[in-house]
């Protein structure tokens, strides 16, 4: 078996803070899955490639390169070579993500760039660590929070870096985005059968820890 980690769970839960500190005190490689369909969402924000068809993406997706990299233990991704790591955190390239997220395609290439990072001390966090990519990681959790919190750690989060953020809106994006990964037929949004899973909405860093 694998001594990896997986850290699933809907937008907003917490995975990206506990998944970092963890990884940290294991010495393990943090791997941000979210970041590479962002990635791949920027690439087609720039292209003006159309997300609705099908054979456009599957053709698309031939030309596009995501690869990771660390810089002072700061996971860094690229897109055909390029550091994006500064340009996908808007909820536009996150909604795209998920729309790209539905594709098997899409799935299949990152699929492979992420199991080419070990098969061993990687802490993953996404929607599908714990039930595709790693099945046979040694532990998995499955991070959940209520939307109204998960929607005001978002807005808090845009707050502190000085962008506008209206918290109705976020909470509201946020809520489809979710919908989004839960129903669609591919790698949807689940705990894996084997999950540990962790509510963390009244609960601080060190609790989920
Ligand atoms: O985690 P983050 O919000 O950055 O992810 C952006 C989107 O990428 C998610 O809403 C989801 O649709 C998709 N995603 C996925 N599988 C993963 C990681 C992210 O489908 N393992």
């Amino acid at each position: 078996m694998s001594f990896n980690i997986a850290i699933d769970g809907p937008a907003g839960a917490g995975k990206s803070t506990i998944a970092k500190r963890v990884s940290k005190e294991l010495g393990f490689i943090y791997v941000d899955t979210g970041a590479m369909y962002r990635a791949m969402a920027l690439y087609f924000l720039r292209s003006n490639i159309s997300n609705e068809d099908e054979q456009a993406i599957s053709r698309a997706s031939e030309n596009v390169e995501i690869t990771i990299q660390y810089e002072n233990g700061e996971q860094q991704v690229f897109l055909n070579g390029e550091n994006v790591n500064s340009k996908i955190r808007t909820e536009e390239v996150g909604r795209l993500a998920s729309r790209l997220a539905t594709s098997t395609v899409v799935r299949d290439c990152l699929k492979e760039a992420q199991r080419s990072l070990g098969e061993s001390g990687l802490v993953a966090e996404g929607r599908d660590m714990g039930t595709v990519v790693f099945p046979t990681a040694r532990f998995k959790f499955f991070l959940d929070a209520r939307p109204e919190v998960r929607g005001m750690r978002r807005f808090e989060e845009l707050q502190a870096k000085g962008e506008p953020a209206d918290l109705a809106q976020i909470t509201e994006m946020i809520r489809q985005r979710d919908d989004m990964d839960r129903n669609r037929a591919v790698a949807p949004l689940k705990p894996a059968a084997d999950a540990v899973i962790v509510d963390t909405s009244d609960l601080g860093i060190e609790g989920v820890l």
